[in-house]
């Protein structure tokens, strides 16, 4: 086992890993911008390193001073956490070619799950249902674009090959909208994620979001975690979530499930890993996969017992997964909620100083977030300050859990989205389960302050 991790990420996700570090017997060596000086896990550290001014292009995305950081310091491995450079295969490969072990998928894997394109390929090629759409890369070739929109069935939905965070998709409606509508995101795509190349899928109306959590060892062993249900989104990124997904049926996740750690397997996957699905009608299509920590991997952990992110370290050290697929039984329920540093109704970004924090506790609650009275929220950074998670045997205990927590929480100084939660937690649609993508959205237009 290692002795000392670099954690090369900030937040909530900084300190959840430095919890699992301390639990293993590990030193984590924390890193920080000098807009994250105080923040919670940086005071709890043993050794942290400052590695560059609050901008993320000159710190957390910043790779020789990551890299040096875990040089001067004697770390044997780099856990990425999620964002920054966690799904950057050249980081990946640079950790490694610098003598770290870099915790999470092979270079090789990230770069081809870093590409949706490649990425549906891999999955096709490994049984794994997909979105019906354009076979690779879109040309410029309009009569061909045309052909293949007419063929899939419109709406269609022009995506970004290298896009991420909910950017860089277009939805598209009519023949007449069309080849302006590729032209736009290829030109949006290259601006934000240097690779111009777009692809075609068909839009699905009414989809949920169903993804499957999977962990994988270096000795071809690969399960999955069940499913969670991320519907509840906005502006494409999640809100809320859930597991199980409410009125699934088992043997569907259980099919899919199969498919994608017969997938792992095939690719040769390694690590943490999870498999984005719409949910449609019964059927699954895949649309990407993340090849790290994903922010809702709480609630897996809830409902599985099994601590993701130790499992992460300890399969990157060479160990066998410490389980196998029959062992691993699913109970109760379990819901998240993001909380972001934002007004809760016009979702303006509110940065400042928290003069009280005042978590909620009890059975089955779960708090991870580095905030604490008197922390400072930086304007650098994702709004996100924290996530609540609670557990219940059911889903209305559950609900009820999460009711009371979110009444316990007092968060002052700054505004945040906890009145948007305690909204949501009492709508009738959501407490009844199975809410579709679109949900969240036409709840706020029919809801506006
Ligand atoms: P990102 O990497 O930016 O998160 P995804 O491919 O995971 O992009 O898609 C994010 C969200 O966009 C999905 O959860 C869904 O809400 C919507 N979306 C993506 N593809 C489709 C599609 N083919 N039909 C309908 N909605 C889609």
């Amino acid at each position: 086992m290692f002795k000392k991790i670099l954690v090369a990420n900030r937040g909530e996700i900084a300190l959840r890993i430095q919890r699992a570090c301390s639990e293993l017997g590990i030193k984590a060596v924390m890193v920080y911008s000098e807009a994250d000086r105080e923040a919670k896990y940086v005071k709890l550290a043993e050794e942290a390193v400052c590695i560059g001014p609050a901008p993320s292009a000159q710190s957390y995305l910043n790779m020789p001073a990551i890299i040096s950081a875990a040089e001067v310091t004697d770390a044997e491995a780099i856990h990425p956490g999620y964002g920054f450079l966690s799904e950057n295969a050249n980081f990946a490969e640079r950790v490694e070619q610098s003598g770290f072990q870099f915790i999470g998928p092979t270079p090789d894997n990230i770069r081809t799950m870093g590409d949706k394109v490649s990425a549906k390929q891999a999955m096709i090629k490994a049984g794994v249902p997909c979105v019906p759409g354009s076979e690779g890369e879109l040309s410029d070739d309009a009569a061909t674009n045309k052909r293949i929109a007419r063929a899939i069935g419109y709406p269609v939905i022009i995506k970004a090959a290298g896009g991420g965070g909910g950017r860089g998709m277009r939805v598209v409606h009519t023949e007449a909208a069309l080849v302006n509508a590729i032209q736009m995101t290829k030109a949006e795509a290259g601006a934000a994620f240097s690779n111009p190349a777009v692809y075609m899928e068909k839009f699905l109306q009414n989809p949920r979001h169903i993804e499957i959590q999977i962990l994988a060892d270096k000795h071809k062993n690969a399960v999955y975690l069940g499913e969670r249900d991320c519907s509840m989104q906005r502006r494409h990124q999640k809100v809320i979530e859930e597991s199980p997904a409410p009125g699934i049926p088992r043997k569907l996740i259980e099919k899919i499930g199969e498919r994608c750690a017969a997938a792992c397997k095939k690719i040769g996957y390694r690590g943490a890993g999870t498999f984005e699905f719409l949910y449609e009608n019964g059927e699954f299509y895949f649309i990407e996969m993340n090849t790290r920590v994903q922010v809702e991997h709480p609630v897996t952990e809830f409902t599985t017992g099994i601590d993701i992110v130790k499992t992460q370290i300890m399969v990157a050290a060479g160990e066998k997964l410490p389980f196998t697929q029959r062992q691993i039984q699913m109970h109760g329920h379990a819901i998240e909620v993001r909380i972001n540093a934002e007004d809760a109704w016009k979702f303006t970004p509110s940065p400042g100083r928290i003069t009280m924090w005042h978590p909620p506790g009890g059975p089955g609650v779960r708090v991870d977030s580095h905030a604490y009275t008197n922390y400072f929220v930086p304007p650098n950074y994702d709004s996100m300050i924290g996530k609540i998670i609670v557990y219940g045997d059911t889903r209305e205990q559950a609900m009820a859990r999460m009711r009371t927590a979110l009444n316990e929480t007092v968060i002052e100084g700054i505004q945040t989205n906890i009145p948007l939660h305690r909204e949501l937690m009492v709508d009738s649609k959501f407490m009844t389960g199975g809410t579709n993508i679109h949900y969240l959205e036409e709840w706020l237009a029919a809801h506006k302050r």
